[in-house]
């Protein structure tokens, strides 16, 4: 397969998600021939599995804090989110026939809070313009030649190009297509790429009871796993950051949830460092830890312990729960050790679960081996964008956001390189 006898310069697009759809608008809206394959069936399973729980697809948070979700990317990301950022995003969304409200945490969803009305306008408006979709199109390297080499249904084939554009995805949730194999593929050719790490996670918890090394005892686990912790906060013991207020949820062997989500990259690296990282649970946040005591304190007569916490501090169900669980049983008649508790229930988690069942993944290709326009800088012609970068969100839109910008810049960075160097500078 060789495009060879077309005139237009052609772009290959290997990866179908936000990333690879939005630099084949971007190429395809300046004339050039467009590509885009796709190892799976189909185009944007992880868009639509993301719009399944409520497709977030930005924040409406001024720019300069909507930058700073990025941490230590934020000098890479921002002069993308700058070129296209939340309300240019929203726009476009708009312009797609599918209205946008922003939710009362200030994130920003479409209408029917799906993917799939939105994918599917999309779609059809890239079939429009000319874009060639080839799905069931698996990359697995570079021929001898340069070019590119697929498995497909029938057979291996090779397809040249004047450039190519990488969007594959992180390494989470393969079942949906990005599944990390393309790591391989560029260590290969030389280029650094930061491991995989799940992102916006659950962990598993030490096991409070000792009952085995990790994971909540049997009763627990049993009677509460996919429970959510409402009106909680969280932080890390041993750090001067804020807590955080929010939700998380019970799992089977630990937490998750947006809180966890949240806390993710600092928990994973604090758990990197010393094997473990200790979680503050204020399952009272609304009250002080003197008015806390005094609640405790106050005499229960023939009451239980439960009904007592649950009339005077609202501590109830799974909370109650976990207390006893992260709680010796000698605390629990001890007001000031159960108020304590309460206030910050010590909880120690361990590892990260398993990548594939993470909303993201930190790691990726480093950016140094980019220049700024996202063309890796020993491969003329190969520019990469997208969660296959090394970076990482918190949830809040922020992923999608950073997807959509960065594969309209390196498409944009694509016609620079056209423009500056001419079709026969191939890779
Ligand atoms: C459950 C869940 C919920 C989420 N919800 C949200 C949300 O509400 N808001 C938000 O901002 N983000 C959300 N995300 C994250 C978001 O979906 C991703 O960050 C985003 O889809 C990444 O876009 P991408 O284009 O970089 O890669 P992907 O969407 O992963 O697309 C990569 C594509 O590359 C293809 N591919 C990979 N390897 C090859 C190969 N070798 N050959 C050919 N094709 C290949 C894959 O098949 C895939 O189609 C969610 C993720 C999950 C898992």
């Amino acid at each position: 397969m060789s495009d060879s006898a077309s005139s237009a310069f052609h772009v290959a697009i290997v990866g179908g998600g936000p990333a690879g759809l939005m630099a084949a608008e971007t190429l395809a809206a300046a004339g050039l021939r467009v590509d885009v394959f796709d190892a799976m069936p189909s185009v944007g399973r992880k868009f639509l599995l993301a719009g399944r729980g409520g497709l977030n697809i930005t924040h409406s948070e001024p720019l300069a804090a909507f930058a700073g979700r990025y941490g230590d990317r934020r000098p890479q990301i921002e002069p993308m989110l700058a070129a296209f950022g939340p309300d240019a995003l929203r726009a476009w969304v708009e312009g797609l026939g599918v209205s946008t409200f922003v939710g009362s945490s200030g994130r920003v969803f479409p209408a029917e809070m799906k993917a799939a009305p939105l994918l599917r306008a999309w779609l059809a408006r890239l079939r429009e313009a000319g874009v060639h979709f080839h799905p069931r199109h698996r990359w697995t390297g570079w021929a001898a030649d340069g070019s590119l080499q697929f498995t497909t249904p029938a057979g291996p084939i090779t397809h040249r190009a004047d450039a190519t554009l990488l969007a594959l995805g992180g390494g989470s949730w393969a079942k949906l297509g990005s599944d990390g194999a393309w790591v391989p593929l560029l260590a290969a050719a030389g280029l650094a790429v930061a491991p995989l790490q799940p992102a916006n996670c659950g962990f598993v918890v030490a096991s409070p009871r000792g009952e085995a090394p990790t994971g909540w005892s049997q009763h627990l686990a049993s009677r509460f796993a996919g429970q959510p912790l409402k009106s909680i906060t969280l932080r890390l013991a041993d750090d001067s950051a804020p807590a955080r207020p929010g939700e998380a949820m019970l799992s089977a062997d630990g937490l998750e949830g947006s809180l966890v989500y949240a806390l993710s990259a600092t928990i994973r690296e604090r758990i990197a460092r010393d094997g473990h990282a200790t979680l503050r649970v204020d399952l009272a946040p609304g009250r002080s830890l003197e008015r806390v005591q005094a609640e405790v304190a106050h005499p229960r007569g023939a009451r239980s312990l439960a009904s007592h916490l649950q009339s005077r501090v609202g501590i109830a169900g799974v909370k109650m729960a976990l207390l006893r669980e992260c709680l010796d049983a000698a605390a629990l008649p001890a007001p000031a050790r159960l108020a304590a508790a309460i206030k910050a229930l010590p909880v120690t988690l361990v590892a990260p679960r398993p990548i594939d069942e993470a909303i993201s993944t930190a790691g990726g290709l480093r950016f140094e081996e980019l220049d700024e326009h996202l063309m890796v800088r020993s491969h003329p012609g190969l520019f990469c964008a997208g969660e296959m970068l090394d970076w990482e969100a918190p949830t809040g839109g922020y992923l999608l956001t950073a997807c959509f910008a960065s594969g309209r810049w390196a498409a944009q960075g694509v016609l620079a390189w056209r423009a500056g160097c001419g079709r026969e500078d191939t890779y």
